[in-house]
């Protein structure tokens, strides 16, 4: 008799790799079969979504892309090709778009879901072996705005400036515009626990969502007011005097301006802007101001408009006149929603930054990053075009015509996507980096295969500004490179040496990094594993890292935080006659960005097959819309199709739905391009809209194919 073999398990502790919120999960691989454990990390304690349960899918789908391809000039299709004629190719036509149109012909567009070693390498390789100022990345979609107001207001832009462990000691929590219950379920705990220690939630929001449900007292405001309604809550507690006027005098500037402003916001005028109660408002100032402490949270509701960093700006001016900042259990922050939101907007893929939170307009700064590359100062470009930009100005006089894609799914994600995917027609050469066929991707000329992230090593900075360390727990297929590989590759054949180890690259982005903003030059793979991840700001081996910013003084040069003075501006759309309702955009629980990971796993795609679009069963009444009937949506940039959802949890004159699909139920078919003038966001939580019923019973995925198909 023999006896049955038992495979012996390997557990390999490491990270999810969707969203910010980087719940610890354990790998289990047993021969060729990969599980997902839970396990106890101090951000989740445990606990996982959906989405995070199901990751260890994807690493065997048969979907995966594992040979480069290349566009065949007969055929016009993609066919597989070897990695050395794909890299050539490559080089070559970013060579011939820069010989004709100059070097900043050629553009990189970067993600938030890359590691910080990614995100270093794809700058370097911009700077220093295309030398174009042409680089930006998806990340410019998400967070910019609440980094910018960081900036004004504090000095730095950190995420939060606090742990997640901090939340249940904070007696009131005001969260604008976020929707934590459904996109990042394990966080929920932290806010839980707070309201059993009798503390309260306060939640803004168009939509009576999962978060709002569980909430204290919930502000059903109107899509794109978020400004009048911090202004209007300031004028209440100015009015009563209720204001921390010692913190104000100590640790604050510019406080004057503001209060003049908030007085001509009085709470009729601001019922009238919002839709919000006046008795919902006092309530609401109450709660906060009587708290001995107190967070401001916001998410992507205010921070994607075109007004975005003067509506954090008005949430934090609040925070800062109520003396509910720089204290234990307060402060500002904004919940980052991509997996590497924060670490991927410190090192250099944004427009305006080298490494560190280094400016690129900054003569000391080029100097020392000159230094590390090993490049003079004056050969680094200059600042580039924000990402919406730079797309919109493809194929243009002056435009990008070579685009290397690394990490993102534009023709999904950006706004305005028909206008982006119809740029892109126009580039001379594309080349995707991924290891989906993503729509974007379908349309390169080249297509490079990369890892995952179980297949690969590297360090995420989540929302808490916590650097953690994913491990390589699987050997990747045949004939996938990852990304740093793939960087390493093409520089070569410009000339350059670049490492593609990710500890060689962290340890020179460590470098680059001292004494930076964003200074990582004491963390080390080995702390991050032995310390449960590292907070930066941490510029030295002895240096514990910082969880817990402010509390002495401000990052500004005066250590004081900064008032902004900010006057309520209506969204670039409004509804009118054509298109009567709001609409606004977001995510649901078992998708993440543009789906391109989770609609290929099965147990995701059943929970939530289809796109859809909320609507109050009022307002589909007289438009003759009943549930589950395929819609048209329009707006002034385009159509989209989907089901009709009926629910009383969104206001009558607005319509939500998400961003998860591709092809014509794209809801960025849709979304207004109108930029913040600061940080560049467009305007996605907010445009006008038009809704019509299109066949009764048809699926809106296929009538959406017949019409893209039109
Ligand atoms: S998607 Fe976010 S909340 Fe869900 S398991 Fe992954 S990291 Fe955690």
């Amino acid at each position: 008799m023999t006896t049955p073999r038992i495979e012996q398990q390997e557990v390999t502790a490491t990270h999810c790799p969707y969203c910010a919120l980087q719940c610890g999960m354990n790998l289990v691989r047993q021969s060729a079969a990969v599980t997902v454990a839970p396990r106890n990390f101090p951000t989740n304690r445990g606990g996982l979504c959906q989405k995070g349960w199901t990751a260890a899918e994807l690493l065997s789908s048969p979907e995966r892309l594992t040979s480069p391809m290349l566009r065949d000039f007969r055929t016009g299709k993609l066919r597989p090709t070897s990695w050395g004629e794909a890299l050539r190719r490559i080089t070559a036509e970013f060579r011939r778009a820069q010989v004709r149109y100059g070097r900043d012909a050629v553009g990189v567009f970067g993600g938030g879901g890359l590691t910080n070693e990614k995100a270093y390498l794809l700058g370097k390789f911009a700077r220093v072996a295309l030398r174009t100022r042409n680089i930006d990345y998806n990340g410019r979609f998400c967070m910019s705005s609440a980094a910018a107001a960081g900036l004004k207001a504090f000095g730095i832009d950190r995420g939060l400036p606090f742990p997640l462990e901090d939340i249940p000691h904070a007696e009131v929590i005001l969260l604008v515009g976020g929707n934590v219950a459904e996109t990042m379920p394990p966080i929920m705990q932290y806010f839980d626990e707070q309201r059993r220690r009798g503390g309260h939630l306060i939640v803004a929001d168009p939509r009576i969502t999962q978060t709002a449900r569980g909430s204290s007292l919930h502000l059903q405001l109107t899509p794109g007011s978020d400004a009048a309604l911090a202004n209007g809550l300031l004028h209440i507690v100015t009015a009563q005097g209720l204001l921390d006027a010692e913190f104000i005098a100590e640790r604050t500037s510019g406080y004057e301006e503001v209060r003049r402003i908030a007085a001509s916001y009085w709470p009729e005028r601001v019922e009238r802007l919002t839709g919000v109660p006046v008795s919902q408002l006092y309530e609401a100032a109450n709660l906060i101001r009587r708290a001995q402490s107190a967070m401001i949270l916001t998410a992507r509701g205010p921070e994607q408009q075109s007004r975005s960093v003067e509506n954090v700006l008005a949430f934090i001016n609040l925070a800062l006149a109520l003396g509910k900042a720089g204290k234990p259990y307060c402060g500002y922050g904004c919940l980052t929603g991509q997996g590497n939101g924060q670490g991927g907007r410190e090192h250099g893929q944004k427009s305006d930054q080298l490494p560190g939170y280094r400016r690129i307009d900054n003569p000391a700064d080029r100097t020392y990053i000159g230094q590390i590359w090993g490049v003079a100062p004056e050969t680094l470009p200059d600042a580039g075009q924000p990402a919406y930009e730079l797309l919109d100005t493809i194929g243009s006089e002056g435009g990008v015509r070579a685009l290397l894609v690394m990490g993102s799914n534009i023709v999904v994600s950006a706004p305005n996507a028909g206008r982006v995917q119809e740029r892109l027609g126009t580039l001379d050469f594309l080349a995707v980096a991924d290891f989906f066929l993503s729509e974007t991707a379908k349309l390169a000329d080249v297509v490079l295969p990369s890892t995952q992230w179980a297949e690969e090593e590297g360090t995420m900075t989540n929302l808490e500004g916590r650097v953690l360390l994913r491990h390589r727990a699987v050997e990747p297929p045949p004939g996938v490179r990852s990304d740093l590989e793939i960087l390493a590759g093409l520089a070569e054949l410009r000339g350059y040496r670049f490492p593609s180890e990710p500890r060689a690259v962290f340890d020179e982005l460590r470098r680059a990094s001292s004494g930076g903003a964003a200074d990582y030059s004491g963390i080390t793979y080995e702390r991050i594993e032995a310390e449960s991840g590292v907070f930066w700001p941490c510029s030295g081996e002895k240096d514990p890292g910082t969880p817990r910013m402010f509390l002495d003084r401000f990052a500004t040069p005066d250590g004081r935080a900064q008032f902004h003075p900010v006057e309520y501006r209506p969204p670039a759309e409004e509804p009118d006659d054509d298109y009567p309702l709001y609409l606004t955009t977001g995510r649901v629980m078992a998708h993440y960005q543009s789906g391109t990971q989770t609609r290929r796993v099965v147990a995701l795609r059943n929970a939530q097959p289809e796109p859809f679009v909320e609507i109050h069963p009022a307002a589909a009444r007289s438009f003759g819309i009943a549930e589950n009937e395929t819609v048209r949506l329009t707006t002034r940039r385009g159509s989209a199709m989907m089901k009709a959802r009926l629910s009383t949890a969104i206001r009558m004159d607005t319509v939500f739905a998400p961003f998860h699909w591709g092809d014509a139920a794209r809801v960025n078919l849709l979304t207004n391009p109108a930029l913040d003038p600061v940080s560049k966001m467009p305007e996605f939580k907010v445009c006008a809209v038009r809704i019509e019923k299109v066949d009764k019973g048809r699926s809106a995925i296929a009538a959406a194919s017949a019409i893209a198909g039109s």
